[in-house]
């Protein structure tokens, strides 16, 4: 079985409060995008991982993929196994939700080899406890997401936008911008009404205004090439530039292929870490279904 977990990027993200255990009250809007991982699984009497590519990502039980399988394993009492193998394509440490949507298709796929049965809404509630975007990334679609993750929206979408994505050199950790967001002023927040009634009638470039990541100045801050890149991309054309999550990745969104394309091949020499992407419906798709 091979299947591709797609990237996600935050058209918006607002902070709206804590809970009692620590975890933060989030308001998101996101959207799957077209990068992304490959992930096969065999039948295997054992559980293993491993991992290609992406740099230093642990193929031990601190990988996301390999704790979605020990979950479900444990949950639905199944004692089978699985080889899974991880190409790793999604850019780490970016805010792009690599961790989490190797988890949500992990999750997805053993459901099916493992004939677990399990429905959408339970998987769901499953990968909640992985991480906050996994539920996200399980159902795929744009989204509007609150509590902990937990609280999914779908907005039906039927339009792709053109993305052109940079990480700056090196990525940020997103439990300590979270840690770090307490001790900084209130930045801007997003207006979630208007940011996405501007994505759903093609009307970004002129409401960028409705847009905001308050945990981008906490992230500027620990790498200020995040900056940097945000005005390179409006400079080459983009009706909206973003960090998404907790970085270190941006993203332009442009008003077609075209401008994107010419931005890449002005941006790309200074930053070797840029990849054209489009928004898209699915987060998870299976090679069979291609
Ligand atoms: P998010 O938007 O969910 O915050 P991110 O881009 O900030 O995602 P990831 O790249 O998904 O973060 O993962 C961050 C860390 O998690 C990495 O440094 C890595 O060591 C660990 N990790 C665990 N499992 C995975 C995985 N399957 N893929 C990538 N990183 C993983």
């Amino acid at each position: 079985m091979v299947v591709e977990a797609f990237a996600k990027i935050n058209w918006i993200l607002n902070i709206t409060g804590r809970r009692g255990d620590g975890y933060h009250l989030l308001d998101m809007l996101m959207q799957p995008v077209s990068l992304a991982d490959r992930i096969t699984l065999l039948p295997s009497e054992e559980l293993s991982l491993t991992v290609a590519g992406g740099g230093n990502i642990p193929a031990d039980d601190r990988n996301l993929a390999l704790r979605a399988a020990k979950l479900l394993r444990k949950e639905t009492g199944v004692s089978a196994g699985a080889a899974i193998r991880l190409e790793k394509h999604i850019p780490s440490q970016a805010g792009m939700g690599g961790g989490s949507s190797d988890a949500a298709a992990v999750l997805t796929a053993l459901n099916r080899l493992w004939s677990t049965g399990l429905s959408g809404e339970e998987l769901e509630a499953l990968g909640v406890r992985l991480g906050a975007d996994v539920p996200f990334l399980i159902r795929g679609g744009l989204a509007r997401t609150r509590g902990i993750g937990e609280q999914l929206e779908s907005i039906p979408s039927g339009r792709a936008y053109s993305l052109l994505v940079l990480q700056p050199e090196g990525g940020l950790s997103t439990a300590e911008i979270f840690r770090a967001w307490h001790d900084m002023p209130a930045g801007r927040s997003a207006d979630p009404e208007a940011a996405l009634s501007a994505i759903l009638s093609g009307s970004v470039a002129g409401h960028a205004s409705a847009f905001a990541n308050v945990l981008e100045p906490v992230s500027r801050r620990f790498c200020p090439e995040i900056g940097t890149l945000i005005r390179a991309l409006y400079d080459c054309g983009a009706d909206l530039a973003q960090m998404t999550g907790s970085g270190s990745a941006v993203f332009g969104v442009f008003s077609g292929a075209d401008v994107r394309n010419r931005a890449a091949a002005v941006l790309s020499p200074r930053c070797p870490k840029c990849w054209c992407c489009e928004t898209q419906e699915e987060s998870i798709r299976f090679q069979e279904d291609a």
